[in-house]
C-alpha cells in the first residue's frame, strides 16, 4: 500500500493511475484545497481499480499516524504542498507552514509507523537563476522565494533525517515543468482562478476561456529572445515516481546511499514561442499573443541534465513537445472548465 499524500492534484492524480496500472494499492490522504475528489473518481474510471481516500491535512500528526496505520502504507509519496511562486512572495508563513510544518508531522508519523521509504516533489526553483546549463544536481542551490525555499528546506530537513537514521530510503525529485495531460482527456492540469503557467493559460486561450497570451520578454538571450524552459510529459513524471520506488526498494543494504536527489526532465528545452507554436498545431486553433514586459524574478533559460535518472532509476522521459500539448488540448476542450463541470 502506497500512501499518497496530495494525491488528488495535479501530478498526484496522475501518478495514482500508474501506481495502480502497475498493481499497487493506494491510499490518497489530501485536504483538497487545490484539488477536487472529482479527479479521483476519473482515476478510478481510467484504472477501473478502488482509491483508499481520506481527507485530512498533513499538519495532523495524528491522522496521518491513524491512516498509514490502519492502511499498511509501506511507503509515501508526499506531494502535498502549496506551489504559487507570487503568493509565496505575499503569504511566506502559509507556504512554511503548509509546506515545511505540514512535511515535519508527516516524517513524525513515518517514524512512529516505521514506514520509512519516502519519494519527494522537489522542485527545480531550488537551483535559482541557473550559472551553468544544463542543471547538473550538484549545481548550487538558490532559491530565490518563499516557495523555492520551503522546498530547499525540506531537502535539508531530509538529508539530514537520513544522516541521522539510515533506514530512510528518500528519494527527492527535483521536477522541472510539468505539463499536459493522461491520454484519456479524463484528468488533466485545473489550475484556479488566472493560470500562472504557460502552457494551461495557451489551453485557456485555445479553449476560447481567455482572450490572448501575454509573453513576458522577448529579449532574453535565447534563440527566439522567449523564456525557454524543460517541459515534461506529465504521465513520464508519474512513471519517474514508481520508478524511484522501484529503485529505493532495490536498495538493500544500510551501507549503500539510499538518499537520492534526482532531476526529472527532458533535457530539452523548448521557448514560450515554440510552445505557442505546437498548441496551434495541436489544437487547430490560432494563439492570438502580444509580447509583454519581462515578468519580475524570471530567468531567461533552465532545462535539466536527466543524465542520473537514467544511470539511477533507468528512466528517461519517452513523450515530446507534440504529445504534451496534444494530451493537454485533448483534456482542456473535453473539460473546459476543468473538473467543476457547468
Ligand atoms: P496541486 O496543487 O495540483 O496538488 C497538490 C495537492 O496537495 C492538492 O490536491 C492539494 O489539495 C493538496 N494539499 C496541499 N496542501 C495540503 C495539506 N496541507 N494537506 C493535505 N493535502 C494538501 O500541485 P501539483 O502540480 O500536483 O504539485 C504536486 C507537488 O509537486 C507539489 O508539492 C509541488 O510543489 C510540486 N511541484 C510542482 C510543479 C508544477 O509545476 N506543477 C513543479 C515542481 C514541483
Ligand atoms: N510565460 C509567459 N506568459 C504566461 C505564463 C508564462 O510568457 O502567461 C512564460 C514565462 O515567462 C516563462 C515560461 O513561459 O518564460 C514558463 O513559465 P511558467 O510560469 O509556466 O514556468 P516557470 O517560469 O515557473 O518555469
Amino acid at each position: 500500500m502506497i500512501f499518497v499524500t496530495g494525491g488528488a492534484g495535479y501530478i498526484g492524480s496522475h501518478t495514482c493511475v500508474e501506481l495502480l496500472n502497475a498493481g499497487y494499492d493506494v491510499t490518497v490522504f489530501d485536504n483538497f484545497c487545490n484539488s477536487n475528489p472529482e479527479a479521483l473518481k476519473r482515476v478510478e474510471q481510467i484504472t477501473q481499480k478502488k482509491i483508499n481516500l481520506v481527507e485530512g491535512d498533513c499538519r495532523n500528526r495524528a491522522a496521518m499516524v491513524k491512516v498509514l496505520k490502519e492502511s499498511g502504507a509501506t511507503a509515501v509519496i508526499h506531494f502535498a504542498g502549496l506551489k504559487a511562486v507570487g503568493e509565496s512572495v505575499e503569504k511566506p508563513n502559509a507556504y512554511y507552514d503548509n509546506n515545511v510544518v505540514g512535511t515535519l508531522r508527516l516524517l513524525e508519523a513515518m517514524q512512529e509507523c516505521n514506514v520509512k521509504t519516502l519519494v519527494f516533489s522537489s522542485s527545480a526553483t531550488v537551483y535559482g537563476d541557473p550559472i551553468k546549463l544544463p542543471l547538473t544536481e550538484d549545481h548550487p542551490l538558490a532559491p530565490t522565494n518563499p516557495y523555492g525555499r520551503s522546498k530547499w528546506m525540506i531537502e535539508e530537513i531530509l538529508r539530514d533525517l537520513y544522516h541521522s537514521d539510515h533506514a530512510f530510503k528518500i528519494a527527492i525529485l527535483r521536477y522541472f515543468n510539468p505539463v499536459g495531460a493522461h491520454v484519456s482527456g479524463l484528468i488533466g492540469e485545473d489550475p484556479q482562478g488566472i493560470p500562472n503557467n504557460l502552457m494551461p493559460f495557451v489551453a485557456q486561450v485555445a479553449v476560447g476561456r481567455r482572450d490572448s497570451l501575454s509573453i513576458w520578454g522577448s529579449d532574453y538571450a535565447t534563440p527566439d529572445g522567449t523564456g525557454v524552459r524543460d517541459y515534461i510529459h506529465v504521465v513520464d513524471l508519474a512513471i519517474g515516481h514508481l520508478k524511484a520506488l522501484e529503485a529505493l526498494r532495490a536498495i538493500n543494504s544500510e551501507k549503500m546511499n539510499s538518499c537520492l536527489t534526482i532531476n526529472l526532465g527532458t533535457g530539452q528545452g523548448y521557448s514560450v514561442l515554440d510552445v505557442v507554436r505546437a498548441y496551434e498545431k495541436a489544437s487547430n486553433k490560432r494563439i492570438p499573443y502580444q509580447i509583454a514586459p519581462r515578468r519580475l524574478g524570471d530567468i531567461a533559460a533552465c532545462y535539466a541534465d536527466p543524465k542520473r535518472a537514467f544511470d539511477m532509476l533507468g528512466w528517461q522521459a519517452k513523450l515530446g513537445l507534440d504529445e504534451m500539448c496534444a494530451n493537454s488540448w485533448h483534456w482542456q476542450s473535453n473539460n473546459p472548465s476543468g473538473y467543476q463541470q457547468k
